[in-house]
C-alpha cells in the first residue's frame, strides 16, 4: 500500500504540489486526472523520487521511500512513460534484461528467461529480438511495460502511457493494462482516457493546481462530481 501525506514540491518558486494526501490500496487501480499542469506527473515523480518533495511523508508498506535506497525503491515502484524510454541499441529482450541485470544483479542467463516470460505476458514473444525502431508504438509500449513487471514490483506508476500513440494502437495497450489490474496489479495511472479509468479504476483522483479537489469511486466521480472545477473539467473532456 501506498500512503502519501502533505506531499508539498517545488521546482524552484513555482508550487507544484500543495498538501497532497491519498492512500492507494494493495491490488488496486487508481486513476489520476485532471488538467494540463495540475501536478499529476510531478506526484508520480515524487512516488519514485524522480523528483524530492519539498514537504511531506509517502509510505510504502509502513516505510519511508524517502529514508529508502534508490536501488530498492527501484526494485519496488515500477515506472512506464509516454516516450517508453527504451534503449534505442538494443533489442526488446535486451531492454526488458537490462534493469534486471543492472539493478537486480541477476545473472544474463537468469534475467533473459523473466524478460522472455515477461514479454510473452505482453504479447511480444515473436518480437524480442527486434529494436525499438523496429516495433510499433503499441509494441515499444508493451515492451516498457514487460520491463516496469520484470521487477515484480509492488506498485506500477503509469504516466500517459497511451499519449503518444496511434490511435488503433490506444486500445491494445489499455486492454493489456486493465489486465494487469484485475490480476492484482497495484497501479498508480495518470490518463485522459476517462472510459478506461471509469471501467478500470477503483479509485479516481481528480488534481487541479496542485491539488487533489475529489477522489471516489468512478461513479461518483464521473455521475455525480461535486466540485465546481471537476465538472468544468468533465464538460471539457468528456
Ligand atoms: P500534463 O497533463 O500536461 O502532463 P501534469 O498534470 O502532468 O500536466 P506536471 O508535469 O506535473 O503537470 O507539471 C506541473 C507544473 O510544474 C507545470 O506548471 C509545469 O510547467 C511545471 N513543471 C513540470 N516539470 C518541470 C520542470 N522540470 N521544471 C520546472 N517546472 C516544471
Ligand atoms: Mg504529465
Amino acid at each position: 500500500a501506498l500512503k502519501i501525506r502533505d506531499l508539498s514540491m517545488a521546482y524552484g518558486e513555482l508550487e507544484v504540489l500543495k498538501g497532497v494526501d491519498l492512500d492507494i490500496a494493495p491490488g488496486t487501480v487508481t486513476c489520476i486526472i485532471g488538467p494540463s499542469g495540475s501536478g499529476k506527473s510531478t506526484l508520480l515523480r515524487c512516488l519514485n523520487r524522480l523528483v524530492e518533495p519539498k514537504r511531506g511523508e509517502i509510505l510504502l508498506d509502513g516505510e519511508s521511500i524517502l529514508a529508502m535506497k534508490p536501488e530498492s525503491l527501484r526494485r519496488r515502484v515500477g515506472m512506464v512513460f509516454q516516450h517508453f524510454n527504451l534503449f534505442p541499441d538494443h533489442t526488446a529482450l535486451e531492454n526488458v534484461m537490462l534493469s534486471l541485470t543492472k539493478i537486480k544483479k541477476m545473472p544474463k542467463r537468469e534475467a533473459r528467461q523473466i524478460a522472455k516470460t515477461r514479454l510473452g505476458e505482453v504479447g511480444l514473444a515473436g518480437r524480442s529480438d527486434h529494436r525499438p525502431a523496429g516495433l510499433s508504438g503499441g509494441q515499444q509500449q508493451r515492451v516498457a511495460i514487460a520491463r516496469a513487471l520484470a521487477m515484480n514490483p509492488e506498485v506500477v506508476l503509469f504516466d500517459e502511457v497511451t499519449s503518444a500513440l496511434d490511435p488503433e494502437l490506444v486500445k491494445g495497450v489499455l486492454d493489456l493494462m486493465a489486465n494487469l489490474g484485475s490480476q492484482g496489479m497495484t497501479m498508480a495511472v495518470v490518463t485522459h482516457e476517462m472510459g478506461f479509468a471509469r471501467k478500470v479504476a477503483d479509485q479516481v483522483v481528480f488534481m487541479d493546481e496542485g491539488r487533489i479537489i475529489e477522489a471516489g469511486k468512478p461513479q461518483e466521480i464521473f455521475d455525480n462530481p461535486r466540485s465546481e472545477r471537476l465538472q468544468r473539467f468533465l464538460a471539457e473532456v468528456l
